[in-house]
């Protein structure tokens, strides 16, 4: 039965009695791993790390290539009592000095190709347990772990205790590290599993990165209660999905993933089999969401979730997917929209700022009290710093995050609406919509458009297409057509980025 208090009991339900189930899928040669050869290596692992001096509650942070080994460097850390800190493989000497600094860990796993420019990285933060893993499953981690043997036991854990830490993304000032109890992960998981329906029947296309929360505690921890199978690919490739399909049921990605496979003649064909196509972690356009149905027959289920809290809000799997919104609170997850600036609940269909509260929401940030109490209210309340509205039947609307709100002249404009109308315009692929400074109207906001193949778009004839269907201070000052939006591995349009860019663009 499902233990909700201790994560690697709960991973390990599924495959009860299950040992020669085919867990891994090796996306590229097909080799298969059953979950009997993974929890033994997991064990393994466990023992190793507790050979290597790990205690309960002590980190080990990883930067490596997506590979089924550091998914049992994850299941083995949780199941010897550690907590596991991933870190995104596109992060920088310089970045990883910050992460090891700031949580202590006891070990350091890294790629071998890094291990000499990082070996100083840590020892400098006084880590001096430092391993390699490399994308073959090869490294002096993986010496450690064969030189154990198997039957390493859970070391016992409260739900309060960690199981993980994530860093956020750090769009504004210094990453956070977001700490998961054992709690928030194994109800979270538990309940997206039966949500989303998923059985031992299911094998899901896992082409997400796993230092992310959607690769790896929504897609893996979900596969593993589940007791299903994942086609494990090391990145998104529309090829290899496309011809992973037939013989899978299920997809997890972030819109990318979708308006690319969209591009595929075969896609009609390959999905006949699919049960289910999940997005999150950025908004799907309502335009993607119909053109999948149109192609597929299938409806995108959109959720919504953070590192702070996993997942919020999902779509429902029989009830209408209503393409555009995150749809309803999750069983044990409830969600309110409030006034920024007072906290008080706003009435349906008001826009304001999210807050949720439940088993999933993350118990503060490391070593960051004081942000902590910025964001996470005493009586439970998270504070998401998401825009959204809720409507008279409960559905979730994403609007943005309040630091992308633009304030023109005194006007708010939620770049979200902008974005929608510009969107709609002939020749238009994708906009984003972001405020600038301005002398006069301290923001203005500028569209930065992306055309489709073959369509003549200029800033007149989106400014054109504009007039009359936007009040006058929501249109925007500027619009500058560009390739692509800088988006960053989780296919987040990066506004952060782009407002240092666009700074000048108005000449002031
Ligand atoms: P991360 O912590 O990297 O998972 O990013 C979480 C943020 O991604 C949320 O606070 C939202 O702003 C955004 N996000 C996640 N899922 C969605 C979604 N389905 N629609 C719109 N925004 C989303």
């Amino acid at each position: 039965m499902y233990d909700q208090n201790h994560l690697a009991r709960a991973i390990t339900s599924g495959s009860d009695g299950r040992h020669d189930a085919p867990f891994l899928i090796n996306g590229q040669t097909e080799a298969e791993t059953t979950y009997g050869q993974f929890w033994a290596n997991a064990e393994r692992m466990a023992a190793a790390l507790v050979a290597l001096g790990l205690r309960p509650g002590y980190r080990v942070a990883v930067q490596a290539q997506k590979a089924p080994e550091m998914l049992e460097l994850y299941v083995g850390t949780v199941l010897a009592g550690g907590v596991f800190l991933p870190l995104n493989t596109a992060y920088t000497a310089d970045e990883i000095a910050y992460f090891l600094d700031d949580a202590s860990p006891h070990v350091f796993v890294c790629d071998p190709a890094q291990v000499d420019g990082l070996s100083p990285v840590a020892q400098q933060a006084n880590v001096t347990r430092i391993l390699t893993l490399g994308a073959g499953g090869d490294g002096a981690l993986i010496d450690q772990r064969d030189a154990q043997s198997t039957g390493f036991k859970a070391i016992p854990r409260g739900p309060r205790d960690l199981a993980a830490i994530l860093y956020t993304s750090g769009t504004t000032g210094r990453s956070k590290g977001a700490m998961l109890t054992h709690r928030a992960l194994a109800s979270n998981s538990m309940t997206l599993c039966d949500y989303w329906r998923f059985s031992n029947r299911d094998v899901l296309i896992h082409a997400l990165p796993i230092y992310h929360t959607h690769g790896l505690f929504v897609a893996t921890n979900v596969t593993m209660i589940a007791g299903g199978a994942a086609i494990f690919l090391p990145s998104f490739d529309a090829d290899a999905i496309i011809e992973a399909m037939p013989s899978a049921t299920a997809l997890m990605g972030v819109p990318t993933f979708y308006t690319r496979l969209l591009k595929d003649p075969r896609l009609t064909e390959a999905s006949r089999n699919m049960r289910l196509f999940v997005s999150g972690s950025a908004p799907l356009l309502a335009e993607t969401h119909a053109q999948w149905s149109e192609v597929t027959g299938h409806a995108i289920l959109e959720r919504y979730g953070m590192t702070e809290t996993n997942m919020n809000t999902s779509n429902p799997y029989d009830g209408a997917r209503r393409a555009g919104t995150v749809g309803l609170a999750l069983p044990g997850v409830e969600v309110k929209v409030c006034e920024p600036e007072t906290g008080a609940v706003l009435p349906e269909g008001q826009i304001g700022v999210l807050e949720v509260r439940g088993d999933n929401v993350f118990a503060g940030y490391w070593g960051m009290p004081d942000k902590t109490a910025e964001e996470l209210r005493p009586d439970g309340w998270f504070i998401t710093g998401d825009l959204a509205m809720i409507d008279a039947e409960g559905y979730v609307t994403i609007v943005g995050r309040s630091k992308d709100l633009i304030i023109t002249g005194g006007f708010n404009v939620y770049p979200k609406e902008v974005e929608a109308v510009i969107d709609d315009l002939p020749g238009v692929e994708e906009s984003a919509v972001i405020g600038v400074p301005h002398d006069d109207f301290g923001e203005a906001v500028v569209a930065v458009v992306v055309a489709e193949s073959g369509a003549a778009l200029d800033e007149a004839s989106v400014l054109s297409g504009l007039a009359g269907r936007l009040a006058k201070f929501k249109q925007p000052k500027c619009v500058v057509v560009v390739e692509a939006l800088p988006r960053n591995t989780m296919g987040k349009v990066q506004k952060n980025v782009m407002r240092q860019i666009y700074a000048g663009v108005l000449g002031k």
